[in-house]
């Protein structure tokens, strides 16, 4: 593995690579890692294709899109995350907000939402005819809604919930993740999501919580994770692998062992395959990421390339 001192990295999830061109330029134009890492989020945030991220999100089980997202800056290990929010197409903007303006790390719900409004933050619808496509198919078991399901929304509530961990065996995940790293040699992290489809409305899972599904520190590095939420809170996932960094692991072997703390979780829930992924970066910009997937793949690019590359992941299946 190199180890060499690489100033101006992004490295990201697949579906980061929408944002890379808006991070490339920021740093081209000496910009921080904050800046380029909220930047090049906000536009996945943006992108309605992508049905885990922001605009065109899944909704939750009541039909309404809810957001999380977190920002790191490793520089200072200031952090800020918002959790549960509806109406907002940023949920990055907010979270940096909560950073740079108040003394707090995590704001979720009706008070993250107070806090957007009062902070001018522009409310937005966020589901996308394609999106409630989805959620119609499903909550009506593939059938056509014989009447409009907003019109008695607990009744059908009460419906789904009976069937709401079926609901939630599919495979319906997808998050962003951007580790960028500056030419002053500052690391930042983003991450954003519309979190798991069908989810119980309030649930958060690991993006905004800072440890489990992001951590930065530039002594050590940085880790951003996307897959099965709760295990990544419950082993502390994005910190550990900072923490393996810490104690001197390289790169591969921190992602490894942060990916084998996760079979010791006893978890009914974790039969799917890409249960859990991760990217990282270590304090001197070398990248690398793991998943539980053997086909996963994550993409970097530096200042002298015209686009991103796409590297395959490290396969850590979640069973031996
Ligand atoms: N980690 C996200 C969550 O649990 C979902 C995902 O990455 O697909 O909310």
């Amino acid at each position: 593995m190199s180890s060499q001192d690489v100033r101006g990295i992004v490295v990201g999830s697949r579906n980061a690579a929408v944002g890379f061109p808006a991070a490339i330029r920021i740093l081209r134009a000496g910009g921080s890692a904050v800046d380029a890492a909220i930047a090049a989020v906000k536009a996945v945030e943006d992108d309605v294709r992508d049905q885990g991220v922001g605009t065109g999100g899944i909704p939750n089980l009541l039909g309404e899109v809810e957001l999380d997202a977190s920002i790191m800056d490793g520089r200072t290990l200031a952090a800020g995350a918002v959790g549960a929010v509806k109406h907002y197409p940023h949920p990055i903007e907010i979270a940096r907000r909560v950073m740079e303006c108040t003394p707090h790390v995590l704001l979720v719900g009706d008070g993250a939402e107070l806090f957007a409004r009062t902070h001018g933050f522009e409310p937005a619808n966020l589901l996308t005819p394609e999106a409630e496509a989805v959620w119609q198919a499903v909550i009506h078991g593939e059938r056509a809604p014989e009447q409009n399901v907003y019109e008695d929304r607990y009744q059908l509530y009460m419906s789904v919930v009976r069937r709401w961990t079926e609901l939630l065996h599919r495979e319906l995940f997808g998050t962003t993740n951007v580790i960028v790293r500056d030419l002053d040699g500052n690391i930042a992290c983003a991450v954003s999501t519309s979190g798991w489809g069908f989810k119980w409305p309030g649930r958060l899972g690991d993006s905004p919580i800072i440890g489990a599904g992001n951590y930065a520190d530039n002594r050590y590095g940085a880790a951003a994770c996307t897959g099965r939420g709760e295990m990544a809170i419950r082993c502390a996932t994005a910190h550990s692998v900072v923490m393996y960094l810490r104690f001197g692991l390289p790169l591969e072997d921190a992602l490894r062992q942060a990916m084998l703390d996760l079979r010791h979780l006893e978890d009914p829930y974790a039969e799917a395959e890409t249960v859990m992924n991760i990217v990282a970066m270590d304090r001197n910009g070398n990248v690398a990421a793991a998943s539980t997937s053997p086909h996963a793949t994550y993409i970097v690019q530096t200042l002298d390339m015209e686009t991103y590359e796409e590297r395959p992941r490290l396969y850590v299946p979640l069973r031996e």
